[in-house]
């Protein structure tokens, strides 16, 4: 064999080489979205186990390679998402990402401090009852930054409107001292109890809700985000 030769079928092997490695990177991402039958064989219990296993990849740093761009072709036709979450405006929470999900599989509201309001109620009525969602997800998270201002009653234009409603969680845990931001037992005791009290008043306020969680089509659950180490632990009462 000639050098010619010899340089051309080199070039042809590491071409090769390079088709088959970005053949198989591109068949390890994940293009498959929820669909109809998908969501309609999910239950309540699922859906929980299902966003437990995904923030299990999140921390572990397993994290899905999804194919966003395929995911959004596929869901241009129909939505059919299979839990609904309210969570904190912090930037270190995306639901999306920290329960290792694609697009199309969860509803998302956020709102400084993760309280609830009609709008948000409405929302996820029509999350639950239009849209077939199975699962609602109230998540607080540590060191909010919502939380330390209404626990230490701060007030600017319209923020101190959105702080005032973290303020019914500030008075319901009792026996911690000093009851201010610096206070880091006290700011978790009421980032616990804000997320408590925005489930029951979801339940209390939205009859909608209320009848499916009681018939067993949808269930509600708390949660609580470490941004120190990214995990998700759930409660339910
Ligand atoms: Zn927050």
């Amino acid at each position: 064999m000639g050098t010619r030769a010899k340089v051309t079928k080199l070039a042809f092997v590491a071409l090769l080489t390079t088709l088959l490695a970005s053949a198989a990177a591109s068949a390890d991402r994940v293009t498959s979205v929820m669909t109809r039958d998908a969501q309609a064989n999910i239950t309540p219990a699922k859906a929980l186990t299902m966003l437990k296993k995904g923030n299990a990849r999140f921390v572990s740093g397993d994290a899905t390679d999804y194919d966003y761009n395929a995911q959004v072709k596929k869901t241009a036709t129909g939505q059919f998402p299979f839990a609904s979450v309210l969570s904190c405006l912090d930037s270190r929470i995306s639901p999306e990402i920290v329960f290792d999900r694609g697009i199309g599989d969860l509803f998302v509201a956020r709102v400084a401090g993760n309280f609830t309001n009609d709008d948000i109620l409405g929302s996820f009525e029509f999350a639950s009852k239009l849209a077939g969602s199975k699962l609602i997800v109230v998540m607080g998270h540590s060191e909010c930054g919502a939380v330390k201002g209404a626990c230490d009653a701060a007030q600017l234009g319209l923020l101190s409107t959105t702080l005032a409603s973290i303020n019914p969680a500030v008075a319901a845990v009792e026996g911690h001292k000093p009851r201010s931001s610096k206070n880091a037992a006290f700011v978790q005791a009421v980032s616990d109890m804000n997320v408590r009290l925005t489930m029951k008043t979801m339940r209390d306020r939205s009859v909608v809700l209320r009848q499916m969680i009681d018939s067993g089509e949808i269930d509600m659950v708390g949660a609580m985000y470490d941004i120190s180490t990214g995990k998700v632990t759930f409660f339910k009462d």
